[in-house]
């Protein structure tokens, strides 16, 4: 299909969105409006149309799930050459990018870090006990603190001079020596990826032109999401010529406890007073009765910008609302229903979705859909990445690229098992504080060899060197083969026997071990869109690979990609911009959905919204589930219905299994609806 054809495909204030080049565009609408569609089509005609470089174009959202079918969507209309170079990828994926072509600028040495968030928590835990014993909510706390100071673009020295009371004062004295020893680590952790790019970007003219020079066009999806430093750096970058496309739907603004800043709309406006601001009205997802559901719920919420979305798919079925005993079989019901719905509507697995508020919502579900042999995909919860075997083998990838990197020492330096005890890794521990080197530097110097007994040092120098050795090999030819290599020669195999409870387990956590190297060798040089960001050698792209994987580790926590035909699981925080045939709400209670944090600290409509982006994942079904019973802490406990429920449309829901009598009036409105909504089904 041409560009033109797909132009001709959009309606005219899409066609608009996508023609406006000439400076800086907001497109604001309602869910399933064709948004990202405007993004991806917008790509296309300014690569096809306007002769522009795609390696010019940069175009970011949020989730890994996200970027890839964003850059999947473009994958269709870009053919050969066309696309090469361009940058479809996740805000911090981005931020990782020029981190890595910059790290000389910003002071790293080659092969940095990325901590994950439990490596932070691991080095926050050993930073705040050293005055006193903390516990683990004031540790998580803190990080929150921190991380919320990242994204706001506060840095230790501002957190310090404006703490406002004992608490902030001691998270801000946490956040400085953390930076500190992140430093000296050679690591960065999550929120670095956006706030280093900024400062950078801000304070240092160079290489703002040179990032400038670089990038030349961005749009950006999600809009509603960034926080101070994402809009910050798009805002750097696009300062000059003005010109990017954001869209955005205020009402879909579920990531405010994270930082997000839904007002950077409205600032948007204001730093761009030639922002052309577009508006989409037709819904081309849903049916008009999951819009009218979506829309009479979030009418709920007080609104900036008023927005009325439409639909011509006609009415379609009712929502159904099922009451369940309690939460298994809430569970139970989801999955036979999708059993059978599958086989009545002759539709595949992937057709269905099954969105909850908790990662811990999805246990019983899964013991569900095993037993009956349905296949499914999990999001989230427990991941791939994990598993122990993996975070055992990420560890010794960090570690060959970063010696310094302490936490993946201290993660593998005995496993497989090597002798060597916690005593020795105290004293080793000890030494290097003094020194202010790393463990792995400790290891060779002659001053610890006073402090330990002979057979510790012997122990510990056996293992520096093996990895030192594996690192020469990795340097002087065939990387990926010298990992391969290091895993059979340690024997990891063996360990996971030893420590498996059945054999199948070993095998299984082995195969696990060898899909992640397969991985790593399958990014290395293979996603051009990010290695041609920067002018990177050959010798950097294991450490480039390596270092992506660690990225995609902490934002996707989840299973690797795969198309097969599986039922999804996930959050309904993960589901953002996807869409399914069928979706299954659970947990429609009060304390679950309005969360009972959220309730307690007032931000119910934030709740709302992600109800909002849940209703608004349905494309022909939808189904929302409810326990009147469902345990917690132990006990079973009686359940209040969401409220959100009375706040949809009464006439379009369909219940089930309700204990309360039904008003008989409302019952035969309903079926009167019913027949109603069949005849207009039927032609
Ligand atoms: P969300 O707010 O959930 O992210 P969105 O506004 O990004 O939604 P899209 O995902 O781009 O919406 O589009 C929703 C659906 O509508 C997609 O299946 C898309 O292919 C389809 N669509 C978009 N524009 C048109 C159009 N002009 N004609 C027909 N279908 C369209
Ligand atoms: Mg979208």
């Amino acid at each position: 299909m041409s560009i033109q054809q797909r132009l001709a495909k959009l309606n005219p204030r899409q066609r608009e969105a996508v023609r406006y080049i000439d400076g800086p565009c907001l497109v604001l609408a309602g869910a399933g409006s064709g948004k990202t569609s405007v993004i991806t089509t917008k790509i296309a005609y300014l690569v096809q149309e306007c002769g522009m470089s795609a390696r010019r174009i940069a175009a970011v959202t949020f989730t890994n799930k996200a970027a890839r079918e964003m850059k999947e969507r473009v994958g269709q209309m870009l053919k050969g050459k066309e696309g090469h170079g361009l940058t479809v990828s996740t805000f911090h994926t981005l931020g990782l990018t020029i981190i890595r072509s910059e790290l000389k600028t910003l002071g790293y040495k080659p092969g940095f870090s990325l901590f994950d968030p439990d490596d932070a928590k691991a080095l926050l835990r050993d930073l705040m006990n050293k005055d006193a014993q903390v516990d683990a909510d004031q540790i998580n706390r803190v990080q929150a603190t921190i991380s919320n100071w990242k994204n706001d673009l506060i840095l230790p020295g501002q957190a310090l001079s404006h703490a406002a009371d004992e608490d902030e004062l001691f998270a801000a004295r946490v956040y400085e020596a953390y930076n500190r020893h992140l430093k000296a680590y050679n690591a960065v952790d999550f929120d670095d990826l956006i706030l280093l790019p900024v400062v950078l970007l801000r304070d240092d003219p160079e290489a703002l032109a040179r990032w400038r020079k670089r990038i030349h066009y961005m749009l950006v999806d999600e809009y509603q999401d960034t926080n101070v430093s994402q809009y910050l750096l798009v805002k750097l970058l696009m300062d000059e010529r003005q010109t990017f496309t954001v869209v955005g739907d205020d009402d879909q603004s579920i990531y405010a406890w994270r930082g997000a800043r839904p007002e950077n709309l409205v600032t948007l406006g204001e730093d761009f007073p030639r922002l052309q601001v577009i508006k989409l009205e037709q819904n081309y997802r849903s049916t008009g009765t999951i819009l009218r559901a979506a829309n009479t719920l979030i009418a709920n919420n007080p609104h900036v910008y008023d927005k009325t979305l439409w639909s011509e798919m006609g009415p379609g079925e009712p929502i159904r609302v099922v009451v369940n005993r309690h939460e298994e079989a809430e569970a139970e019901r989801v999955a036979s229903e999708i059993l059978t719905r599958r086989i009545k509507e002759s539709a595949e697995w992937r057709d269905f979705a099954v969105l909850y508020r908790g990662n811990f919502q999805a246990r019983l579900l899964e013991l569900k859909l095993q037993h009956y042999q349905i296949p499914y995909k999990l999001s989230g919860g427990t991941s791939f990445f994990s598993r122990n075997e993996i975070k055992d083998a990420m560890a010794y990838l960090r570690l060959l690229i970063n010696p310094a990197d302490d936490n993946a020492f201290l993660r593998i330096v005995n496993v497989p098992r090597r002798e060597i005890g916690p005593g020795t890794l105290e004293k080793l521990a000890n030494y290097a504080t003094e020194r202010g080197g790393s463990l792995f530097a400790a290891c060779g110097e002659m001053g610890l060899a006073e402090q330990l007994p002979t057979r510790a040092v012997e122990r510990l120098g056996r293992f520096t060197h093996f990895i030192e050795a594996v690192r020469r090999r990795m340097d002087g030819g065939d990387a990926i083969a010298a990992i391969r290599e290091m895993i059979r020669e340690m024997d990891y195999e063996a360990w996971l026997y030893q420590n498996a409870s059945a054999p199948t387990i070993a095998e299984r956590r082995m195969a696990n071990v060898w899909i992640l190297i397969d991985q790593l060798e399958k990014s290395m040089g293979r996603e051009p869109e990010e290695s041609s960001a920067s002018e990177e050698t050959e010798t950097d792209s294991v450490e480039a690979a390596i270092s992506r994987l660690v990225l995609r580790d902490i934002l996707e926590q989840q299973a690797e990609e795969d198309d097969s035909d599986r039922v999804q699981l996930l959050t309904m925080h993960a589901s953002k911009g996807l869409e399914f045939p069928h979706v299954y709400l659970m947990g429609w209670e009060e304390e679950l959905l309005p969360h009972r944090n959220a309730i307690e600290v007032g931000t119910v409509e934030e709740e709302r919204r992600l109800a909002y982006v849940g209703i608004t994942r349905a494309r022909r079904t939808l189904t929302l589930t409810l326990a009147r019973q469902r345990k917690a802490y132990g006990e079973l406990m009686d359940c209040t219905p969401s409220r959100f429920l009375d706040e949809l449309p009464a006439d379009d829901l369909e219940w089930e299994g309700r204990a309360d009598k039904e008003d008989p009036d409302k019952k035969q409105a309903r079926g009167k609806d019913a027949i109603a909504g069949l005849r207009s089904l039927l032609g």
